[in-house]
């Protein structure tokens, strides 16, 4: 047989002013990161270090785009959350260094099938069915840190046809940026390209098609996203 498929287009999140793309090569997420939301998954909000998922970089949607309801779950949940790009990486990155290494931050999220995260949680299975699918990163546009400086404070929150769902500060992150950056970089080398939703505040539940999620961070542009019928 002859192999027909091409290698599939670079994944390029777009810069808020327009002028420059952010080719996404791996999206690393971070579990429980806000007491609150882990208290709300029936969880110890205590200081255990943190821990990561993947998604494919192919599940990015930018801002303005439609979501068909996904297959497979009956429990498709938002989950607002602030996004860091990286400029540059390493392994074994000091909390003190990390700050070096961001090149900017969007408002990210990180949509769930949580009927089937919650199932593989309790059997102990991996969460990459009801994580990592399709469309399931949607982000708004990138603000490069020379504009913002470095966000460790400022509202997020996010709404469903309007009504507040979470509200949070960033201050309220369990882990900071730099130091999840920290230890990250101590699981694998990270680099350009990479990049990490930080965890979301409490507050997150379902959508149903027709439903619009609207996600603020203070100083970035708004994500919005409308859920659709399913394909
Ligand atoms: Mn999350």
């Amino acid at each position: 047989m002859t192999l027909t498929h091409e290698r599939p287009p670079a994944v390029l999140w777009n810069t808020a002013d327009g002028k420059q793309e952010f080719p996404i090569v791996r999206i690393f997420c971070v579990g429980r990161n806000y007491a609150a939301h882990a208290k709300e998954m029936g969880k110890d909000p205590d200081r255990d270090p943190p821990f990561f998922f993947t998604k494919f970089p192919e599940s990015y949607v930018p801002s303005g785009d439609s979501i068909a309801y996904p297959p497979g779950t009956n429990n498709y949940h938002f989950e607002a959350e602030l996004v860091v790009a990286l400029s540059g990486g390493g392994k074994d990155i000091p909390v003190s260094d990390a700050h070096q290494h961001i090149a900017g931050y969007g408002v990210g999220l990180d949509m769930t099938r949580r009927d089937l995260q919650l199932t593989a949680r309790e059997q102990g299975r991996p969460w990459d069915t009801g994580k990592n699918f399709e469309r399931s990163a949607p982000l708004g546009a990138l603000h490069l840190v020379s504009e913002t400086g470095i966000l460790n404070s400022g509202s997020i929150r996010l709404m469903v046809n309007g009504k507040v769902k979470q509200q949070a500060d960033l201050r309220d992150l369990i882990w900071s940026v730099d130091e999840i950056i920290s230890h990250l970089s101590q699981l694998y080398e990270l680099r350009a390209g990479d990049i990490i939703m930080t965890g979301t505040p409490a507050g997150v539940g379902p959508v149903d098609p027709g439903d619009k999620i609207l996600v603020e961070i203070d100083q970035l542009t708004d994500l919005e996203i409308l859920v659709e019928k399913p394909e």
